[in-house]
C-alpha cells in the first residue's frame, strides 16, 4: 500500500483520500489519486492512499465483514492514526451498476441513500454508515464512485480531479460546501436533500 503525506507549514486540517478499497477498483482510482499527490497543499496535512488494496476479494463496504477484513482493518487504522476531519473515499463501478447505485428506491432496498450523478457517471454520496460512526459530527466524509469504463480518459479523470481539488484546497467545511454548491448547484442540492432525509439532521452533509 502506497501512502503519500503532503504537508504545509500553514496550520490546517488533516485530510485523508483513499481509493481502491476492494476488488480491482484500485486499478481505476490509483491513476487519479496519484495525480492528486502532485498538487500543492496550502494548509494542514494531506494523506493520499491511491489504492488501499491491489487485487483483493470484493467485500462491500456497507457490511460489518469488510471492517473485519485485512483491507477494512487497514482503513480503520489509517483513520485512527490520522484522525482526518476531511475524508474522501474513491471507488470504481461497472456501467451496469449505474442504475442500482442511483436507484431512488435504494434506501428502501438496502438501507442507504442513492448516489447522485455529478455528470458523466461520476457519482457522489455519503460514506458507509458503519464507517461514518468512526468520525465526529463535524467531520466531512464523501464517497466518489468513478466510472470504470471511462475514467482512464483524460477528460473524465480531470472532472474527478476537479471535485477532489475542492476537497484539497478548502480548509473550512463551509467554504468547501459553498464551492461545491457553486460548481454543482443542482447535484449538491439533491445530494444534501438525500443526506438530510437519511441522517434526519443529526449530521450536516456530508
Ligand atoms: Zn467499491
Amino acid at each position: 500500500m502506497r501512502r503519500y503525506r503532503l504537508t504545509s507549514s500553514e496550520k490546517g486540517p488533516v485530510k485523508l483520500f483513499v481509493g481502491g478499497l476492494h476488488g480491482d477498483e484500485g486499478l481505476y482510482t490509483a491513476p487519479i489519486l496519484e495525480r492528486l499527490t502532485q498538487e500543492g497543499v496550502s494548509a494542514g496535512e494531506v494523506i493520499i492512499v491511491p489504492s488501499l488494496v491491489k487485487n483483493s476479494k470484493y467485500i462491500g463496504v456497507l457490511t460489518e465483514e469488510y471492517y473485519r477484513s485485512e483491507a477494512g482493518m487497514h482503513l480503520l487504522q489509517l483513520i485512527q492514526e490520522y484522525k482526518p476531519s476531511f475524508y474522501f473515499e474513491l471507488h470504481a463501478y461497472e456501467k451496469q451498476s449505474h442504475a442500482r447505485l442511483t436507484d431512488p428506491e435504494r434506501v428502501n432496498k438496502i438501507g442507504v441513500p442513492p448516489f447522485v450523478d455529478f455528470g458523466d457517471g461520476i457519482l457522489i454520496g455519503s460514506i458507509a454508515p458503519i464507517l461514518r460512526s468512526k468520525f465526529t459530527e463535524h467531520d466531512f466524509c464523501m464517497t466518489i464512485e468513478v466510472p470504470k469504463w471511462s475514467c482512464k480518459r483524460e477528460a473524465i479523470k480531470e472532472q474527478v480531479l476537479a471535485i477532489l481539488r475542492i476537497g484539497l484546497t478548502n480548509s473550512q467545511r463551509e467554504e468547501m460546501m459553498r464551492e461545491f454548491r457553486t460548481r454543482y448547484p443542482s447535484q449538491i442540492k439533491k445530494a444534501e436533500k438525500l443526506f438530510y432525509q437519511y441522517y434526519r439532521h443529526r449530521l450536516k452533509p456530508f
